[in-house]
């Protein structure tokens, strides 16, 4: 229920981006704007997407609700997993990549980040080259 609404509600980020993207390729909005809806996405990729803890327990994967692909679940020593992760300060076999392509909601997410960074990149580019 809610339809696009919700949608709209918890992937704002992705929808900004794409936006952004599109606007910018468009003519609609200068580079400086896409800079700034870029580097929003990013940060709404790594601190608010709606994702699945990534923490990893002895019963195996918590499968908790999280926020965002560098912020755990409610629980604290999940906090910041993902950042813990991607530091890979826990010296465990799994890095990063592992971390972050677990599933199809963190693939998406890191994705997200890929994209939001590479759109900022462009539209510094474009931004300074023009
Ligand atoms: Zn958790």
């Amino acid at each position: 229920m809610g339809g696009l609404g919700a949608f709209l509600k918890k992937q704002w980020g992705v929808v900004i981006l794409v936006l952004g993207i599109l606007a910018w390729a468009a003519d609609v909005i200068g580079p400086q704007v896409l800079i700034l809806v870029a580097v929003v996405s990013v940060f709404y990729f790594l601190l608010a997407a709606p994702l699945r803890c990534i923490a990893l327990g002895r019963q195996g994967r918590c499968r908790n609700n999280a926020q965002g692909l560098l912020r755990g679940c409610w629980i604290r020593e999940h906090k910041w997993q993902g950042l813990k992760a991607l530091r890979g300060a826990e010296g465990e076999s799994q890095g990063p990549r592992t971390a972050l392509m677990q599933d199809r909601q963190q693939m998406s997410a890191s994705l997200g980040v890929a994209v939001g960074v590479l759109s900022a990149i462009v539209a510094c580019a474009d931004f300074i080259f023009k």
